[in-house]
């Protein structure tokens, strides 16, 4: 185990103090997030997770059935959240889906779009359908030029392909009770705006350009993490957008933080406060708050040993805290 000789000390931990706010801890764990590895279909240039069709990073069955054990033992857990990389293409994508929902889990697929329209995951829509998962797509504008220039040529004509298929099985309409939630995330190095307002202008334009129907938009923040970050290095502009970040720090985002109710799984079971952490390799915090431990799934009997633990912090976390606040659930404030 990692000494941490400041711990509490960073310039966030700083931010909460002033705004008269304790450091973050966990309650009882309600989300498990999974990341099934770093294999993605994509290679969008603001992914924090740096994932790509060449990225080895994969969940291993043995792994997989680890993390289902310990789900079946973590009764306060509600919901398995299942990212990537592209999670359908992970070999155990599937298991998840009906293991966790024969458990009476919500279960959410979030999804690039894109995989839906690879060969062998035609019945994939169906399958979802009948699990009643709830579907989170990435899709940062309504138009073609801005979703090409994030995502790579050719990906908005087949995100607006998937959507269609999507709707086809119900998922987004009235009455379907199949949730299709669309993710925004800025373009650049700027905040989202109002959630509501976008989510009426994504409606609208989707509506009329191509007859597609959603549930929700969640705006997201773009983290200053792995691809981004190095975009933000090479303008220049990594500073700048820090900046911003803690300039824009909203108190009433903190109370929020989905750490304070996660609990993400990486690929090889390692456990982590968030997904973001995870990619810093910043491990758990122990009870003694000034050691990391390595927690595994295999080390565990249930997640509720987690609870009360405190949550490790850095700079990046001024990107959940900043405008209006940011998560896997999309704005906080
Ligand atoms: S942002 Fe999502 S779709 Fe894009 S490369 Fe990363 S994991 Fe893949
Ligand atoms: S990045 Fe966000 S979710 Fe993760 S620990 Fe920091 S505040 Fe919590």
């Amino acid at each position: 185990m990692e000494e941490l000789p400041i711990l509490n000390r960073n310039a966030f931990e700083r931010r909460l103090q002033e705004a008269g706010l304790p450091s973050l801890t966990r309650s009882a764990v309600k989300t498990l997030q999974v990341n099934v590895g770093k294999l993605c279909n994509q290679t969008c240039s603001h992914c924090h997770v740096e994932a790509g069709p060449n990225r080895p990073e994969r969940m291993l069955p043995e792994t997989a059935a680890a993390i289902l054990h310990l789900l079946k033992f973590s009764p306060s857990v509600e919901v398995l959240d299942i990212t990537g990389g592209a999670p359908e293409l992970n070999e155990n994508f599937l298991d998840f889906v009906a293991e966790a929902r024969s458990l009476g889990k919500r279960v959410i697929n979030r999804s690039n779009l894109t995989a839906f329209l690879l060969p062998k995951h035609d019945g994939l829509p169906g399958f979802l359908a009948s699990n009643q998962v709830e579907i989170v797509a990435s899709l940062p504008c309504y138009t073609r030029e801005n979703v090409d220039r994030q995502r790579g040529a050719g990906v908005f004509e087949k995100s607006i392909q998937a959507l269609r298929v999507l709707n086809d099985t119900g998922y987004g309409m009235p009455g379907s009770g199949l949730t299709l939630n669309l993710a925004y995330n800025p373009l650049g190095a700027f905040l989202p705006g109002p959630q509501a307002q976008l989510e009426q202008d994504y409606r609208e334009h989707l509506r009329s350009d191509f007859r597609i129907e959603f549930n929700h938009l969640l705006t997201m923040v773009n983290m200053p993490l792995g691809r981004f970050a190095e975009t933000l290095h090479r303008g220049g502009e990594y500073d700048e957008y820090l900046s911003q970040l803690v300039n824009s720090f909203n108190k009433d985002t903190v109370a929020g933080l989905m750490c304070r109710s996660l609990i993400s799984v990486g690929w090889n079971g390692y456990l982590y406060d968030c997904d973001f952490n995870q990619m810093l390799e910043m491990n758990l915090v122990g009870k003694n708050e000034r050691l990391r431990v390595n927690s595994h799934v295999n080390s565990l009997e249930s997640l509720s040993e987690l609870e009360g633990l405190p949550v490790l912090t850095d700079d990046h976390c001024f990107g959940c805290t900043a405008g209006c606040g940011s998560s896997c659930r999309g704005a906080l404030a």
